[in-house]
């Protein structure tokens, strides 16, 4: 069995003309990105430096909380805090230093700002290097802004690796060429990479954001990385800044999806065909007879994606290609067009692309279309369910395990579940 070749599965490369919009749009902020990054980075904690809002957004979103100890919190900025009748500086080194002599399980804190910070310019960054000086370097201190404003909730994670990454040391001149994967998964997939990165011979393999704080990989020149997660502009720019480069790929989302990621790392390390086929053919044949079962409640539906997590592009090239649906819009909050442009070489020129929201507009388009399947954020989802239509929430494809060959089938059935409960509820009116 040979790997699919990017080039000779090509349709074409749309996305040279997209619809540009500026409007209002309905996106969760950075912050809710802490829900999933806390789970990740094991002995990381998190402090929102924000309002009662963000609390509650946090609380809300994350609902119950299951942690004997939590690993995030919110430091809520007061009134008179905002009047400036208090050091905001010395509040949060106070709280900081109550949760760190209670906390010896914590060995990175990260500072976490929100629109309330930033409109109060309190200054994180160096709040981060004043803390470094008392607590590192058995704890580090990091900051990222997970603030709403202009931003989507998953640039959270971006903002949050590009610490990481300046936080990465450097790589000596000896050290051997490195793989570096960049962007959350679920650890399940992350272990089932690891196994296929040590039976193809890689040794050389880190995962960033690592498990723990303790394990950041160094970084150089020989560190040749990879993404997982298609919204890490900034991280992108902050890893190249510091030497390494980038494998081009398309996200390992699908069989398809998976064998081409996999097939441009084993290219860059010199892996032979035969053992690459060897290698990955009892994961592809998995694969594809879990999308077989639900092909069928996808093939030829009509899938209209808004913008809101920055993976569309890449989930419109699994559902065209792997199951035959029509995809109508891609709508994208921004469009990285270096790291998309595998996924937009894999679909047809006739798709509409859009970027960036007005939403009023786009919805109307939405509508004019009737599409089958709408995927979008929770804001839009539940009023288009009123109207009778099937939606998918996209932020579900950031807490759901769906890399890799053996999600393959959990992928395709978070969009054939949707239409199968639609069916079911048309026959029971
Ligand atoms: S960071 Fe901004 S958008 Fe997010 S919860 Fe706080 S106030 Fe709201």
């Amino acid at each position: 069995m040979s790997a699919p070749d990017i080039k000779s599965a090509a349709c074409g490369s749309s996305v040279a003309a997209p619809i540009r919009e500026r409007g209002q749009h309905e996106v969760f902020c950075g912050l809710t990105s802490i829900i999933w990054l806390h789970r990740k980075m094991q002995d990381a904690f998190f402090l929102i430096v924000g309002s009662r809002t963000c609390a509650h957004l946090m609380q809300s979103a994350a609902g119950v909380m299951i942690f004997a100890e939590p690993r995030f919190g919110t430091a809520i900025i007061e009134e008179r805090d905002l009047a400036g009748m208090a050091d905001m500086n010395d509040e949060l080194d106070q709280v900081v230093e109550r949760l760190l002599s209670r906390r010896p399980d914590i060995k990175m804190l990260v500072l976490v700002g929100s629109c309330p910070s930033e409109v109060i310019k309190l200054d994180l960054d160096r709040a981060a290097q004043r803390l470094n000086k008392v607590h590192a370097p058995d704890r580090r201190v990091l900051s990222y802004s997970g603030s709403g404003i202009e931003t989507t909730f998953t640039q959270g994670e971006d903002n949050f690796l590009t610490a990481l990454v300046r936080d990465m040391p450097e790589k000596s001149e000896t050290a051997p060429a490195s793989l570096l994967v960049v962007g959350s998964m679920a650890d399940i997939a992350e272990d089932q990479f690891t196994r296929i990165f040590s039976s193809l011979g890689l040794e050389n393999v880190a995962f960033l954001p690592a498990r723990r704080s303790t394990e950041l990989a160094s970084i150089g020149p020989d560190t040749k990385y990879i993404l997982t997660q298609p919204y890490l502009g900034a991280t992108v720019t902050e890893l190249e800044r510091k030497g390494a480069t980038r494998i081009e790929a398309p996200m390992p989302l699908g069989e398809e999806g998976t064998t081409l990621w996999l097939r441009a790392i084993a290219d860059t390390f010199d892996v032979q065909q035969d053992k690459f086929d060897a290698i990955t053919g009892p994961g592809r044949e998995r694969a594809k007879k879990a999308l077989t079962h639900y092909r069928e409640q996808l093939e030829g539906r009509r899938v209209f994606l808004f913008p809101d997590s920055q993976l569309e592009p890449a989930i419109a090239r699994f559902l065209h290609r792997e199951m035959g649906a029509e995809i109508v819009e891609i709508g994208t909050p921004f469009l990285h067009r270096k790291i998309t442009q595998p996924e937009f070489d894999l679909l047809p020129d006739s798709v509409a692309v859009s970027e960036g929201q007005d939403v009023d507009k786009q919805i109307e388009r939405c509508r004019a279309e009737n599409p089958d399947l709408i995927v979008c954020g929770m804001g839009l989802g539940n009023p288009f369910e009123a109207e009778g239509r099937s939606t998918k929430w996209s932020i579900e494809l950031v807490f759901s395990p769906i890399h890799g060959y053996d999600q393959a089938g959990d992928l395709a059935e978070l969009f054939a579940r949707p239409l199968g409960r639609r069916a079911v509820l048309e026959v029971a009116v």
